[in-house]
């Protein structure tokens, strides 16, 4: 058994879990409960964890487990847009004008 990953939300763990299952990879989270209260911080610091149970999965968990953090840490979130109201520059974050709160005209 090796530990792979660890994470406050058990729902990124659980979605971990069902992506290395489908490569094959047998898994078992461990401190299901441990963030169960949504909303609120845990009592302790014990994070819902993720388990293959083959050593030799390793490698390949934790390849998939790289993967899957670089795709949400690159995360689009558009080019920086001028408001077409007050002319100012609004950084692609924002999805309405910080000055005046008009809507951005970038589409997608
Ligand atoms: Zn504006």
């Amino acid at each position: 058994m090796k530990r792979v990953f660890d994470h406050i939300d058990f729902t990124v763990v659980g979605h971990l879990q069902s992506l290395l299952e489908s490569e094959g990879i047998r898994t078992e989270i461990r401190n299901e409960g441990a963030s169960r209260a949504a909303g609120e911080l845990p009592i302790s610091e014990v994070y819902p964890e993720l388990w293959v149970l083959d050593n030799a999965d390793e490698a390949k968990a934790k390849e998939i487990i790289r993967e899957f953090r670089q795709a949400a840490e690159t995360a689009p979130t558009g080019p920086d847009w001028t408001c077409p109201v007050c002319k100012e520059h609004v950084e692609g974050v924002f999805s309405e004008c910080w000055n005046c709160g008009a809507a951005s005209p970038v589409v997608g």
